[in-house]
């Protein structure tokens, strides 16, 4: 079988992706000269008061390297090691982190719910709070919330405020995963505070890898109380990035002009694309509500397999069938590619 399109480009995750020019440029600004180490440095300080700016909070923020350290050090610091976290069944930090929010807490316990199109409901968590309350069951602290969800589909303002509204009342905080914070926010095109802390989220991991940087992720506490002594955390864990400056760049390179949400928007306009062509391939069949940047489909049998023998990658592990994800720099180009290539293997 021949590759038609020996593909600069893939779909298997936004992380195969490069580093946005942006970013780029904002690293090399940052690269004149010296500056001080740990984050005194005036690049941290920007990036942080753009953070502050994009929210329209006061917030506290940390920047660290990835994903998973951030949700599970924001995360232990919301607990203590007899309390459990809430998340949906498909969440990263349960299925994609090695128990590192249970390693960093010193044992909280994650407990997972079912959820439509990979959201928890307030009837969820309710339930899960109110079916125990005895001392043999560890008691639920936390609330976290996947935006854009593992399955490419985003909560919607009010339906993290429902959920924010019922954690309130059981005394749960609530944390959210924002790997792909930037895409929910260019899908739903919102005001960033109207999906955090206007609608109860006490802290948010505000991706940055996915978005477009070469690494790194901010802990963003809008309850600045939450964030006591999170700096010692940061820096046993080993995510206090000595030259510190090179992490924060790039945020100032992303925010200070928007290109956090051209990049997302673009991402997810692909996505749209994708799924419109998907549509017309007969014999596919596509999965769940595609919001964001992801589109999920069954493919015929023996398809995936083709494809990939044609150079294109995409997975398979993540909420049943294939995963599509569209990265910043995917083009009209290498989707219709990838439809047409599809076309032609389904059809055989
Ligand atoms: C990619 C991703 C992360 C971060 O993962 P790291 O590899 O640790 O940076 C977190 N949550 C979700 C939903 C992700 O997709």
């Amino acid at each position: 079988m021949t590759t038609t399109h020996g593909p600069q480009r893939h779909f298997a995750s936004d992380n195969y992706a490069g580093i946005c020019p942006e970013a780029w440029a904002a690293m090399a600004e940052a690269n004149a000269g010296h500056a001080p180490g740990y984050g005194d440095d005036r690049w941290t300080t920007a990036a942080a008061d753009l953070l502050r700016e994009t929210f329209e909070a006061d917030c506290e923020v940390f920047f660290v390297f990835n994903g998973t350290s951030a949700n599970s050090l924001a995360l232990a610091s919301l607990c203590q090691s007899y309390h459990s976290i809430l998340c949906h069944e498909a969440a990263h930090v349960e299925t994609d982190e090695c128990g590192a929010p249970e390693f960093f807490s010193n044992g909280t316990k994650v407990l997972t719910l079912p959820g439509a199109d990979g959201k928890l409901d307030p009837a969820g968590v309710d339930h899960m709070v109110e079916r125990r309350s005895d001392i043999h069951y560890p008691k639920p602290r936390v609330v976290s919330l996947t935006q854009a969800t593992e399955l490419g589909t985003v909560y919607r303002p009010e339906e993290i405020a429902a959920i924010g509204e019922r954690a309130r009342a059981h005394g749960l905080r609530v944390h959210m995963d924002g790997a792909r914070f930037a895409n929910a926010v260019a899908a739903l095109g919102v005001a960033p505070k109207e999906l955090t802390w206007r609608a109860g989220v006490d802290v948010l991991c505000f991706g940055g890898t996915k978005n477009g940087m070469a690494v790194g992720e901010a802990v963003v506490f809008f309850d600045r109380a939450l964030a006591a002594e999170f700096d010692y955390r940061c820096k046993q864990a080993g995510q206090l990035a000595s030259k510190m400056r090179f992490l924060a760049a790039p945020w100032v390179g992303m925010l200070r002009d928007g290109a956090w949400l051209r990049h997302a928007r673009r991402a997810n306009e692909m996505a749209a694309l994708l799924e419109a062509a998907l549509r017309a391939v007969p014999g596919v069949r596509l999965l769940h509500p595609r919001q964001a940047n992801a589109v999920f489909a069954a493919l015929p049998e023996g398809a995936g397999e083709a494809l990939r023998a044609r150079g294109w990658r995409f997975y398979d592990f993540i909420g049943g069938g294939s995963r599509f994800m569209c990265a910043w720099d995917v083009t009209e180009a290498d989707v219709r590619a990838l439809a047409a290539d599809l076309a032609q293997v389904a059809s055989r």
